[in-house]
């Protein structure tokens, strides 16, 4: 079967070159001549699209001590965690990443090493150190900034480094305890318009780190593209505010949405999540049946529950808050894609697009667990996974 990011249909035929999608028949294979390989992946297996994980942090080891164990590491030693850690998300199938948030720009480093075997690890679309207020979250990874024009040199800071996106951290976070709490702002509705407008200018996308809903508000007001997180976490919980999320349905901005945990590692289910488990279920419901367009960031690598590997399981999540295995298929595929200004070359199985693929046993749109179940994995042509 096949899964082209769009639809499901039946036996069909990939032909790849080098590293591209030349055609796609929607057949069984064709006899062959000497030059051509066949990859027969057999009767019950659905070919689909790599996987887009739109939130990951390679530089973070998914122990459970992230930051403390960032600190400790020299660069050197981080980037080789770093390697295994992509290497992890790719033998799972998840072919592109979107990093949000390194030291020293090292996910750019990564991509370096790309240049010549792709195979390597997922295509990464790097943020570099995100922006964030003087001491405030995740101030550790180096991207402190405050003013206009400090704000805007730093993004053209990244663009000039190579970063694919710019990531700024409206609102306060979990990880960092000694900065302001995860429902309070740390920059203005005017600061973010800035970010937005430079990064913009230069052509970025920016993701913008969001908990509160002043926060969430202020990021979509100024034009971001996706909206990280979107818990609306307030100082006793979570308040979702209906207005903020028709706001959002109405918007061209992404939701992303921080789902999937590994059962491999849930010892210690996180206090918070338990507690307001429900609240969070039902806003990331609403925002999907109000239709916002839900992407899904897995923040792989802050908590042992969160490895490199963990997107499948945020598929999972994501139809047991109600949505059809096939829209939550999109939203690691075709959707992500678009968030990624990628459309046509990731998550699709077009012409053209690279041959960045993944098979899976079963149907995973009738049941996403299937995902759990992968049979090969190819990246940029080459097969990473399987005989
Ligand atoms: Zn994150």
């Amino acid at each position: 079967m096949l899964f082209d990011g769009y639809t499901v249909s039946g036996p069909a035929t990939v032909h790849v070159r080098g590293d591209r999608i030349v055609r796609v028949d929607r057949t069984e294979a064709p006899p062959t001549d000497g030059d051509t390989s066949v990859i027969d992946l057999g009767p019950d297996t659905t070919l689909m699209p790599g996987l887009i994980d739109s939130h990951v942090h390679l530089a973070f080891d998914a122990g459970p001590h992230p930051v403390a164990s960032l600190i400790a590491m020299d660069d050197e030693d981080l980037l080789t965690h770093m390697r295994a850690a992509a290497q992890s998300a790719l033998q799972a199938g998840i072919t592109t990443v979107r990093d949000l948030g390194d030291r020293n720009y090292l996910s750019l480093q990564l991509v370096r090493e790309q240049a010549d075997r792709p195979e390597s690890g997922p295509e990464i679309l790097a943020a570099g150190p995100p922006l964030t207020t003087p001491g405030g979250h995740c101030h550790f990874f180096g991207g402190e900034v405050e003013g206009t024009e400090a704000l805007r040199e730093a993004v053209r800071e990244r663009h000039a480094r190579g970063c694919a996106v710019v990531k700024v951290m409206a609102s306060g976070g979990t990880m960092t305890p000694d900065s302001v709490p995860p429902h309070a702002s740390q920059y203005s509705r005017e600061d973010l318009r800035t970010v937005v407008d430079e990064a913009h200018r230069l052509g970025l996308p920016v993701a913008a780190h969001a908990h509160g809903a002043q926060a969430i508000e202020d990021a979509l007001e100024a034009g971001v593209d996706s909206l990280e997180h979107v818990t609306f976490l307030s100082p006793t919980g979570v308040d979702p505010v209906p207005g903020i999320i028709d706001a959002i349905a109405a918007s061209d901005t992404f939701a992303s949405l921080s789902l999937g945990l590994s059962p491999k590692a849930l010892v210690n289910p996180p206090k918070e999540l338990a507690l307001h488990r429900d609240k969070l279920q039902a806003t990331n419901r609403e925002l999907h049946q109000r239709g916002a367009r839900v992407v899904l960031g897995s923040d792989a690598g802050i908590a042992p529950f969160k490895p490199h590997d963990v997107l499948p399981y945020a598929v999972i999540d994501l139809t047991g808050l109600g949505i059809s295995p096939l829209d939550a298929l999109k939203s690691v595929t075709s959707l992500a894609a678009q968030l990624c200004r990628m459309e046509g070359r990731k998550g699709h199985i077009t012409a053209g697009a690279d041959a960045d693929l993944l098979a899976v046993r079963g149907n995973p749109a009738e049941d996403p667990k299937a995902l759990l179940d992968v049979e090969a994995v190819f990246r940029a042509g080459v097969r990473v996974r399987g005989q």
